[in-house]
């Protein structure tokens, strides 16, 4: 059996795992994009609303998932360790989000706050674009 981080880091800050908590992270877990809060609800539709928000402001706190603002509206997705760094281009027509990893990006910001005198410890990069679909639907 896998090793049961998710636990591990509830335990290690005195949080208990709760049904409410694992299933959410569930519903995180097998999501293949971010998703908005309402959605997660969705997702765990035995749990109550405002469970679920405490749970994913609780979640962020400790660090288990990152938010993304696109417009005003909040995503959230797990973050590392449990999902791979990465970045997000979306399509602003059609609203396609595709996952982006890419080392020279890595080094770049790197080495950008390294001129600066900074050691980076934590980055967000977020792309807009039009995809293919909706650049062939207006041409
Ligand atoms: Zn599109
Ligand atoms: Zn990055």
């Amino acid at each position: 059996m896998k090793p049961d981080r998710f636990a591990d880091i509830l335990k290690q800050n005195d949080v208990s795992v709760t049904t409410v908590r694992r299933a959410i992270f569930d519903a995180l877990a097998t999501a293949d994009k971010p998703l908005k809060n309402g959605e997660i609800a969705t997702l765990v539709p035995t749990v109550d609303r405002a469970s679920v928000y405490r749970t994913l402001e609780l979640f962020d706190r400790l660090g288990l998932t990152t938010t993304i603002v696109r417009g005003w509206t909040p995503f959230t997705e797990l973050a590392e360790p449990f999902k791979a760094h990465h970045h997000h281009i979306a399509c602003e027509r059609c609203g396609t989000v595709v996952e982006i990893e890419n080392d020279t990006l890595e080094d770049v910001l790197g080495l950008i706050a390294g001129r600066h005198d900074f050691e980076l410890t934590k980055h967000v990069v977020e792309l807009t674009g039009v995809c293919k679909n909706c650049r062939v639907a207006i041409s």
